[in-house]
């Protein structure tokens, strides 16, 4: 993804990018980091926030997005360990696996909470239902099941509603357990209670 999607998606929410004040990664891979820099910096007032682990790995790789697109602001940025609470209600979590540096964002608001899951897990069917197959994009594949059962048992057990960024329309919206490790993707919409 380049920038201009990013502005475009952001312009239909009526947000312009110099609006937009921190930039929190999960991981570096290309589809999420794409927006980060053309011309210049996307953003131009926002803090990039980085797992520290994440950027250590991929500033050692032969990785064209992350030159094109991470290194030029990670002098500026700000690189977080899991566990950090990087903004008042925002907590970064370990989910490694997926990259070295996966990691999850747990915001909380009062007694409300949202888990930003990232690619803990990819697709809404397969991913879900059989959380224990190997992912083609997860760097190291026992990590990252161990990861992804551990996420979705926990979104199942506490009934946390979650963004996830490879999920269908609306990206929001809960994990229901169905028994023997397996679990539905809820959409949000479907949730009339919401
Ligand atoms: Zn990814």
């Amino acid at each position: 993804m380049e920038p201009a999607g990013t502005i475009a998606a952001l312009a239909l929410a009526g947000v312009t990018p110099d609006q937009i004040t921190h930039v929190v990664l999960t991981h570096m891979h290309p589809d999420h980091i794409g927006g980060l820099y053309g011309e210049g910096p996307t953003f131009p007032n926002a803090e990039l926030v980085v797992p520290k682990l994440e950027n250590d790995f991929w500033s050692t790789q032969d990785s064209a997005a992350y030159k094109a697109k991470v290194a030029p602001l990670i002098d500026k940025a700000r690189q977080i360990n899991a566990g950090d609470e990087i903004l008042p209600g925002i907590t970064a979590e370990a989910a490694y696996g997926h990259t070295p540096g996966h990691t999850t964002y747990l915001l909380s608001a009062g007694d409300q909470r949202l888990l930003l899951t990232g690619d803990s897990f990819n697709h809404y069917a397969f991913s879900v239902s059989r959380p224990e197959w190997k992912v083609l994009y997860d760097n190291d594949k026992d990590a990252a099941i161990v990861t992804r059962k551990a996420v979705l048992a926990r979104l199942a057990a506490d009934r946390i509603p979650f963004f996830g960024y490879h999920m269908p329309f609306p990206a929001v919206g809960f994990i229901a357990d169905t028994g023997e490790g397996s679990y539905r993707f809820m959409p949000a919409t479907y949730q009339f209670s919401v």
